[in-house]
């Protein structure tokens, strides 16, 4: 199941007993879902989903709300793989009581019942802003899988719903921006924190903790990612220092011979020689008595230096 269907399905299961919140939600489903069609030369009102859970859902808040319930037409295509596409009819109810609903809820119908014409609402309550934001999400909203990158959309009709949801995120100190495509408007988020914000308004507490769970392993990922590049370089560092430690070496025991080195030189040259892999900690070490990394450092580049001479001069 993709991460959005299983956000849907935990929204969808959500229990409250606050009439003023359901209404609002059901408010946020219809006015970013209801499109009117023209079908068999009548134009109709169609709530499509491909959510079984969802298309329950609708019909059921209907149902408790008004009295009266939605047709729901169950259709499948084949488009690459077989679909499942519920679609709910609210045309049978345009009787007055219908468009009082529609009313309410800030949509009238135009033009003879050709277009559809959204007003402005207003949402008094928080919590019934949430359960508003929750139906919008629900009718129109996705969100990529977290494992591969963060992004959350909800698709709106026109600009008024676009700015409406674009200002109630705000009052929930969630920042979001939108974009028009194909005729209609998509409201964004694109950082994991805004994502982890916005579930939390909508009250999708065990996606979020999914989410969260997702963010903390990528995280972790990334420092040892951090950590493994760092030791990458500096064992890189160790051995183009001990390559050229060994070049030192073997320049001055070919040109002089090793002898010609005072005692303590000669010593860690013979050392470097039989144990190039080694750190200049470890060579340090195998001393007696044992000397500091900046001790073996230190006569190492003494051996450099010489070895530079002794090129220099060409002998
Ligand atoms: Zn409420």
């Amino acid at each position: 199941m993709s991460f959005s269907m299983e956000i849907k399905r935990e929204l969808t299961r959500i229990e409250t007993s606050d009439i003023c919140c359901k209404d609002y939600e059901l408010t946020g489903i219809i006015r970013a879902g209801i499109v009117l069609k023209k079908y068999k030369g009548k134009s109709r009102l169609f709530f499509t989903t491909e959510n079984a859970s969802l298309s329950r859902h609708l019909y059921s808040r209907v149902k408790e709300l008004y009295k009266n319930s939605p047709d729901i037409f169950i259709l499948r295509t084949r488009r690459f793989r077989t679909h499942t596409v519920y679609r709910l009819e609210f045309t049978h109810l345009l009787g007055d009581e219908m468009k009082n609903i529609l009313k309410k809820m800030g949509i009238s119908l135009i033009e003879d019942g050709e277009k559809i014409s959204y007003e402005k609402i207003d949402i008094n309550n928080r919590c019934c802003k949430r359960a508003y934001l929750r139906g919008c999400f629900l009718a129109n909203g996705s969100i990529s899988d977290p494992d591969r990158s963060y992004h959350l959309e909800i698709t709106f009709p026109n600009l008024l719903l676009t700015l409406e949801c674009i200002s109630l995120l705000k009052e929930f100190d969630v920042e979001s921006r939108y974009i028009r495509r194909k005729g209609h408007y998509l409201v964004y988020l694109k950082e994991g924190q805004e994502i982890v914000d916005f579930l939390n308004v909508i009250g999708a507490h065990n996606a979020l903790m999914k989410l969260e769970n997702i963010r903390i392993l990528k995280d972790m990922r990334n420092q040892v990612n951090r950590i493994v590049n760092c030791e990458t370089a500096n064992l890189e560092k160790t051995v183009n220092a001990s390559v050229r430690h060994v070049d030192s070496i073997k320049y001055i025991a070919e040109k002089r011979g090793l002898e010609s080195l005072p005692g303590n030189l000669r010593e860690i040259a013979v050392l470097r020689l039989e144990n190039p892999d080694a750190s200049l900690s470890e060579l340090g070490q195998m001393l007696t008595p044992a000397l500091s990394k900046s001790g073996v450092n230190h006569r190492l580049k003494k051996i450099d230096s010489i070895a530079e001479d002794l090129r220099l001069s060409g002998i």
